[in-house]
């Protein structure tokens, strides 16, 4: 703990995190001292992390990187945040995201953009470490925490965990609790773990899942030892290779990382069967529909009256306004807008009904492929991490960095990210691993042999 408080402190201008907690992990580290010397050891007794600052944890400032939550401090903790300090979990702070979740590149934070550790061969350039994720992705990666928590609603774990060379596991919709996770679209949020490895990453979703009756959408099925699943015996299992996901304009060194991936699980014994997942290219259009929705809807809470941010007005309404007005940032605007522009009268069925059917083909093309095989193998990205600033003012070259990860999300379906190399510029490229629901286990043991 101590070695990641230094850690911490000397890689500050990354802005990875946006409240640091050294006090709390030096006393949390302690109690985990005594538990351990009283044989009483947890799953993850003693492993200093950073939590993604979209869990709320009981008297530590909770923000999601919005102005409108500055200074909020919930007085209950996140089911999933509980459960990792019960595993003897140490947090060293609160990490840095995109605002609300909202973004593919740590840019929308209100308090600042991270930076990638990982820079490009022969250039000082800053990168971004991917987003939503992007303070916990950067902290693992940087190593000033052992490992982080993620949510990913359409991307956020996978993505960052590719620009930053690390694991990122999103669970099947379900696995994890969403109580106390601060609310982007609910049927599609989905807390996991951002690790240095597969086998972490194993061990930390044991600790973080679990059913919760607190969760309407939490799922009572058992959690598994997910380390006993990693024995790298792969032999017999038929890999999924999506042909709607080669797509015009990847470039080719995340097609040839794929190819590699490929020609890595043959020769681990399993067998590549070519796969069809036809309303691939409806996800996206989908996806920029339904989350926007669920965000205008849950994001109708912060009104000035009950959480953090008030800007007093002249009335009740003008309070509301200037509130809203000031607190949100203009990506959170945008999705509030488009959000509430598909679930008005008159637009509810074009717009919100067509992408809510959308998502039921989606769900049902994988549904069929998993009828022929037992895991999908895709590129996480369309790019290595790119520079800070880029794609900024185009908000559509953002959404389309989700292009590979949206699908499993709208089908609820678990996926995980792993490190497999480096591109042309020396900077990460990360492979793809989806599952059947709730079948973990088989995601991870591919990526351990992928790793
Ligand atoms: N990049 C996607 C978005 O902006 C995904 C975000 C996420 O998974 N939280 O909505």
């Amino acid at each position: 703990t101590e070695a990641h408080i230094s850690a911490m402190e000397e890689t500050r201008e990354l802005n990875a995190y946006i409240v640091e907690t050294p006090e709390i992990a030096l006393e949390m580290a302690d109690a985990s001292d005594k538990k351990r010397a009283a044989g009483d050891a947890g799953l993850m007794e003693g492993i200093p992390i950073a939590m993604k600052d979209l869990f709320c944890t009981e008297g530590t400032q909770t923000t999601a990187a919005s102005r409108i939550l500055d200074g909020f401090v919930p007085t209950y903790e996140s089911t999933v945040s509980g459960n990792l300090w019960n595993a003897g979990a140490v947090m060293l702070g609160k990490s840095n995201l995109d605002q609300f979740a909202m973004g593919s590149a740590n840019i929308t934070s209100y308090y600042g953009n991270v930076i990638n550790p990982w820079q490009r061969k022969d250039s000082d350039a800053q990168l971004t470490p991917g987003g939503s994720s992007g303070g916990s992705a950067a902290s693992v990666a940087a190593r000033s925490a052992m490992a982080a928590t993620g949510t990913d609603t359409g991307g956020s774990i996978r993505q960052p965990a590719a620009f930053s060379g690390i694991v990122g596991l999103k669970p099947t919709y379900g696995r994890c609790s969403r109580w106390g996770v601060v609310a982007f679209a609910s049927s599609l949020d989905q807390a996991g773990p951002m690790t240095r490895s597969v086998r972490d990453a194993a061990i930390m979703l044991e600790a973080m899942a679990g059913y919760d009756a607190k969760d309407s959408t939490s799922v009572n099925v058992a959690v598994p030892s997910y380390q006993k699943a990693l024995t790298g015996d792969i032999r017999g299992l038929r890999v999924g290779i999506p042909k709607e996901y080669r797509m015009d304009g990847t470039p080719k060194e995340i097609d040839d990382a794929w190819e590699q991936g490929i020609e890595w699980l043959k020769s681990a014994g399993a067998e590549p069967v070519e796969i069809s997942l036809p309303h691939t290219k409806y996800a996206l259009p989908a996806y920029y529909i339904i989350a926007p929705a669920e965000c205008s809807s849950n994001l109708a809470r912060y009104d000035g009256v009950r959480y953090g941010l008030r800007v007093d007005g002249e009335s009740l309404d003008d309070m509301y306004e200037r509130t809203r007005g000031e607190g949100f940032g203009d990506e959170v605007k945008r999705r509030i807008l488009i959000g509430t522009y598909v679930l008005s009268a008159g637009y509810y069925d074009a717009y919100y009904n067509k992408a809510r059917r959308v998502r039921t083909l989606i769900a049902n093309d994988f549904k069929k492929a998993y009828e022929s095989v037992d895991v999908i193998l895709t590129p996480t990205a369309p790019s290595p991490a790119f520079g800070i600033g880029e794609k900024m003012d185009d908000p559509i070259a953002m959404y389309l960095n989700d292009v590979f990860t949206v699908p499993a999300s709208l089908a609820g379906l678990p996926g995980i990210s792993v490190p497999t190399g480096l591109s042309s510029e020396g900077t990460p490229l990360g492979l793809q691993l989806l599952g059947k629901a709730f079948d973990e286990e088989t995601v991870l043991k591919v990526a351990g042999v992928v790793e």
